[in-house]
């Protein structure tokens, strides 16, 4: 899948689970961390391959990227996108959120936030050709349906025509049949 559908789609997995868990009083700050980490959980995966958003915004980004790619993470769709990948990521980044040292924040939220970005991109990934290997060090890549010829190709028509704009449409059906839940949490729930 593109950058552009593992963005919306970690943003649409966030919101079911924002919609289904109970209202909790929560900070801004611990908000906005909560869309930030979502989406970096969202793209995240895809740091295996050089021509990844996240190496494009570095100088010297692409023989960098390869490097990495190749000698550090086994080329692409190997070790990021793997159960084993999610939780190392996740440990890394309870680590430097332990560093804030704040109390304003709920660092569990942020990295539950991450882990769901994270996992919308796993589970993205498995609807295309290639499937994923989950379950690393098995190495075998598993995909969704299981026959390979009914899943997708990255970036064909059908990801740009069918699977984005069904999940925009999701999002704005969410939101508007949760309408009043949501604006209770910003009137009621956010605070400083
Ligand atoms: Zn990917």
């Amino acid at each position: 899948m593109t950058a552009r559908t593992h963005d919306v789609a970690a943003i649409t997995f966030l919101g079911v689970a924002f919609i289904v868990s109970p209202l909790e009083k929560i900070s801004l700050i611990t908000f906005v961390l909560c869309i930030l980490f979502n989406q970096i959980g969202g793209v995240l995966p895809d740091i295996d391959q050089p021509t990844a958003p996240f190496w494009k915004n570095l100088p010297m980004s692409r023989p960098i990227g390869r490097v990495v790619d190749k000698a550090l993470l086994g080329g692409h769709r190997f070790i990021t996108h793997s159960l084993l990948g999610l939780v190392l990521f996740s440990l890394l980044l309870t680590f430097l959120l332990r560093l804030l040292k704040t109390t304003n924040i709920n660092l569990h939220l942020v990295l539950f936030s991450f882990m769901i970005g994270y996992l919308s991109h796993l589970i993205m990934d498995s609807m295309t050709k290639e499937g994923v290997p989950w379950l690393i060090p098995i190495t075998k890549k598993l995909g969704f349906p299981p026959i390979k010829r009914l899943r997708m190709t990255t970036g064909s028509i059908i990801e740009h025509m069918i699977v984005l704009p069904s999940l925009v449409v999701f999002d704005l059906i969410l939101i508007t049949q949760n309408y009043s839940f949501i604006l209770n949490f910003f009137k009621n729930y956010l605070v400083r």
